[in-house]
């Protein structure tokens, strides 16, 4: 090591002592770097987040062509039924969010996973008419993966929810037992019965006319949440809806142009 570097190293150790002592102001999550926090990100990556705006489909959030709904209703969803009441998303799944989400999924960043989840809150300041909620249950995930990713996405973003709302997260109501392959590779069909029977009820007490808000990083065909929701229902739930941060592309077809 040359003496130069040397140096520049010691200088950097005593400027990480100095920020131990006065803890300099927090930086971005997303990119580490830009200081001025604004709804939990920093404003450039804030920037790179695709949001959805209106018109969207009525029923599962996604956003639409000009005159091509029926009802108010995307193409994709006048040929599905859901479980759950409605669906809304805040943010395309492509570009920055897509790097973001697989941070948080792959590389332990529960700061961020927390950071994206107050994005959400705005989105519920924005839309306060969505619904009104007795609990938070976030879209379970199967304990293997809960170990090797250390938490469920899901529940890192219902916890700036939860301050919001005033409403508790369960994560213990419902759980995932099976661990279904990869939904990506899959089919629009395949993803719905790749789900069916994947979660089940274990305190089905605490759903008993319970106006859930269901929430999960994406919704892409709607197959996971649809199934969780189908279940919840039938242990009792009144109403389920679904918050997602970000909505997938299904294929081309669904942007109707
Ligand atoms: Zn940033
Ligand atoms: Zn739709």
């Amino acid at each position: 090591m040359k003496l130069a570097d040397l140096k520049k190293l010691v200088t950097e150790i005593g400027q990480g002592a100095v920020e131990l002592v006065f803890p300099a102001e927090p930086v971005c999550p997303a990119c580490g770097r830009e200081p001025g926090l604004y709804r939990g990100l920093g404003r450039q990556c804030l920037k790179r987040i695709v949001l959805i705006v209106p018109p969207i489909c009525n029923l599962c959030g996604r956003m639409l062509r000009l005159n091509k709904a029926s009802d108010g209703k995307c193409q994709e969803c006048c040929g599905t039924a859901y479980y759950f009441s409605k669906a809304r998303a805040v943010a395309m799944y492509e570009g920055a969010l897509r790097e973001y989400l697989a941070e948080v999924k792959y590389r332990y960043r529960p700061d961020l996973g927390m950071a994206l989840g107050e994005l959400m809150v705005e989105w519920l300041k924005a839309y306060p008419k969505y619904g009104k909620f007795d609990l938070i249950i976030p879209v379970p995930i199967h304990p293997q993966k809960l170990a090797i990713r250390g938490y469920n996405q899901a529940e890192l973003l219902s916890i700036p929810l939860q301050r919001h709302l005033g409403i508790p997260v369960k994560s213990d109501i419902i759980i995932r037992r099976k661990l279904t392959e990869t939904q990506n590779a899959l089919d629009r069909e395949s993803r719905f019965s790749n789900v069916r029977q994947a979660f089940q009820v274990v305190r089905p007490g605490a759903l008993t006319g319970k106006c859930v808000l269901l929430v999960d990083d994406i919704m892409t065909t709607g197959a996971t949440a649809s199934e969780v929701s189908r279940m919840l229902l039938r242990a009792g739930a009144l109403d389920v809806k679904l918050l997602t941060l970000a909505a997938g592309v299904i294929d081309k077809q669904w942007l109707h142009q």
